[in-house]
């Protein structure tokens, strides 16, 4: 897009406070100038009212997951009934189909005032294991799809070799479900990604799935593709404890200890979940500078634990936040419920500021996905906006000023009224410029993975 576009915030969020009138200048895509002081809308500037927030980043997600969404609410179990549920949908997925379906959950995404998404992306061959004739068929159905849905992705194309761990060399063979999701090894996984090729909205990063399905010996291949591409490398760490217990029985370490000796840790890295912790790994992570990405509607949805986010972050581990499982995709919960979740079990409040969790729900998930020029509102930045109205039967009432704290603790996706990506508005006044009707596309897309 070219030529200088400019907004009026009513109130914007300038990372530490609440800044009545505000004129944002956008040229290609960026921002090029914040003026303050600015009493009333300039001339033919377009007008967002509401507290104008950086875009929000959704660090960590797997978008068939959402077509679970309530099915897996009936009677109960644990993570790994609900995984034997979820394989059963992910058998059900081609490019078409999974394209279809990541669309209108980006659509939803964008609704919620998401403007990037890291898609943790592992189903990448026909169901059985045969490649597509374009090996990656399924992933470029996901950048599309996000190219559609108008948010920019990172997809992190993720090496699942095995069901579980045998020794440092080998995995157990995958399962009859697992079998689409390998590549057989490390090379084969790093050869299929160096094919996949970056657009304006799209970049590639890796990921392990987790140390019960990559080989210990196959870890450093990856870590070593996303070193030498400077690319985000995300990994699921020790989300159950039956992970550790495996780990411990055939490496005699944890699964952080395991990564790190294997070069998988570092600033570029995020673990996701980060739940069950030792000391040691808690040191480890925060003194590598590996970022921690919580999920806290899906691990509390799927009954995981509280992860220690509070001493990862003391430690140096930056924050992001993700929806993972799609149980609901609302980034602001996602944010209070971090901080909740620590009131609930220090009996204590205030962990986190509201600034705080603003900056993991954005600056911090966009520099764990690759995208370190967005997450703020200021000159060189990435034009990525949200706007929550502050004018709902949910946030009327408290001063604007108070409008970071309205936002995180009161608002819900539903108070999103504008999300801008690049300039470009994706949702205007609650409705989405791209995907006409979102519920309906919702609908079908679930519908077709039934029949
Ligand atoms: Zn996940």
């Amino acid at each position: 897009m070219t030529g200088t576009r400019t907004y009026w915030l009513e109130h914007a969020w300038l990372d530490t406070h609440v800044e009545p009138g505000v004129a944002v200048d956008i040229t290609d895509g960026r921002i090029t100038a914040v003026r303050t002081d600015v009493t009333a809308p300039p001339p033919g500037a377009e007008i967002l009212r509401g507290l104008t927030l950086p875009g929000l980043a959704n660090a960590h997600s797997h978008a068939f997951h959402r077509a679970l969404r309530g099915t897996v609410q009936v009677g109960s179990g644990t993570f790994w009934t609900w995984r034997e549920v979820m394989y059963s949908v992910a058998d059900q997925l081609t490019p078409e189909t999974y394209h279809a379906l990541a669309r209108a959950v980006y659509a939803e995404m964008a609704l919620a005032g998401i403007t990037a998404v890291g898609e943790f992306h592992y189903v990448h061959h026909q169901r059985g294991g045969t490649p597509y004739a374009d090996p990656n068929a399924m992933g470029e159905a996901l950048v599309e799809a996000a190219a559609d849905a108008g948010i920019r992705i990172t997809l992190l194309d993720t090496a699942y070799l095995a069901a579980g761990i045998v020794n440092e060399h080998r995995g157990e063979p995958p399962n009859a479900h697992q079998l689409r999701f390998s590549d057989g090894s490390a090379e084969a996984w790093a050869e299929r990604c160096s094919l996949l090729k970056e657009r304006d909205h799209a970049r590639i990063g890796a990921a392990v799935h987790s140390v019960r399905a990559v080989p210990a010996g196959q870890l450093a291949t990856v870590a070593r593709w996303a070193q030498e591409r400077r690319a985000p490398l995300h990994v699921h760490l020790s989300e159950q404890t039956a992970e550790n217990d495996a780990c411990r029985a055939a490496h005699g370490c944890t699964p952080t200890r395991l990564l790190a000796d294997h070069g998988v840790l570092g600033p570029r890295t995020t673990g996701v979940h980060n739940t069950h912790l030792t000391d040691e790994d808690i040191a480890l992570i925060g003194g590598s500078g590996t970022g921690t990405c919580m999920c806290p509607t899906t691990e509390r949805d799927l009954a995981d634990g509280i992860g220690p986010a509070v001493a990862l972050q003391r430690a140096g581990s930056p924050l992001s936040l993700g929806s993972d499982s799609h149980a609901v995709i609302d980034l602001l919960e996602e944010a209070r419920a971090m901080e909740l979740n620590e009131r609930l079990r220090t009996r204590t409040r205030g962990h986190w500021t509201a600034a705080a969790l603003l900056r993991a729900a954005s600056a911090d998930g966009h520099a764990a996905l690759g995208w370190d020029e967005a997450g703020t509102i200021e000159a060189g930045a990435l034009a990525d906006l949200t706007t929550i109205a502050l004018d709902s039967v949910r946030t009327a009432g408290p001063l604007p000023r108070l409008g970071a704290e309205t936002a995180v603790f009161a608002a819900t996706a539903a108070d999103v009224r504008h999300t801008i990506v690049g300039g470009r508005h994706v949702v205007r006044d609650g409705a989405h410029t791209l995907v006409p009707d979102v519920p309906q596309a919702l609908r079908a897309a679930v519908e077709a993975l039934r029949t």
